[in-house]
């Protein structure tokens, strides 16, 4: 049988530049495709073409650098059945794993010890029809829940989420890890976002792309 392998566009060791892990060092393992199209997409050069590659090879080039974190991205990384395979690999070498997804695809089968990062996408997003609420009964202490803000709208719809659907409880009792609020790079004035969550008392982390603001804002998302 031929050995599985996954379509990548990229393999490359930079700083983590958003969610609770940003600072630290990362491999990142970007696969090939994505079947949505968000308005504020920064990675469409990751829709197509990409390099097969066997999970052993994408393991080796992940081995050639240092860092102990390694994001499995996209793309949408979970549309490929591989991917879950791949973070079961990286785990079993001792790898702390994260999986950026934008939570249209199911995530149940992905080991629980892979910290998801789930991008649930706001409607000027134009995607937020195909965020899988089902996801949500899936995250752990080890999770993340990103929302990615174009406006004031979007923070709104942002804030019903967190409420009606429990994620600001889940934060304070410890079985959610984070709530990440997060503003189109270039959008919406920060300090407009951050006085919004402050006045809320929103339980959210607001970030920015650390990546950008040290290698300028056409480097792509990670
Ligand atoms: S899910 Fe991610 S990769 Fe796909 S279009 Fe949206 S931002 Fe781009």
């Amino acid at each position: 049988m031929a050995e599985p392998f996954l379509r990548i566009t990229e393999i490359f060791h930079s700083i983590q530049g958003e969610s609770t892990w940003a600072g630290v060092p990362c491999t990142f393992v970007r696969l090939t495709g994505c079947p949505l199209r968000c308005t504020w997409c920064d990675t469409e050069y990751a829709f197509h073409g990409g390099t097969r590659m066997t999970l052993d090879e994408i393991l080796a080039d992940v081995r050639r650098h240092p860092a102990a974190v390694v994001e499995i991205t996209g793309g949408e990384p979970l549309v490929h059945p591989g991917a879950f395979d791949l973070a079961d690999k990286l785990l079993a070498e001792g790898y702390i794993v994260l999986v950026e997804t934008s939570g249209a695809f199911d995530v149940a089968p992905l080991d629980e010890r892979a910290h998801k990062i789930m991008d649930l996408k706001c409607p000027g997003s134009g995607e937020s029809e195909r965020n899988l609420w089902s996801n949500l009964e899936h995250l752990t202490g080890r999770d993340e829940v990103k929302f990615v803000v174009t406006d004031r709208a979007d923070y709104e719809w942002a804030r019903r989420v967190i409420r009606e659907r429990g994620l600001d409880e889940r934060v304070h009792d410890g079985s959610l890890r984070a709530i990440l609020i997060s503003p189109v790079w270039g959008a919406i004035q920060l300090d407009e976002l951050a006085g919004w969550i402050l006045e809320d008392g929103l339980p959210a982390r607001f970030q920015i792309q650390l990546h950008k603001l040290i290698w300028g804002a056409d480097t792509t998302g990670v």
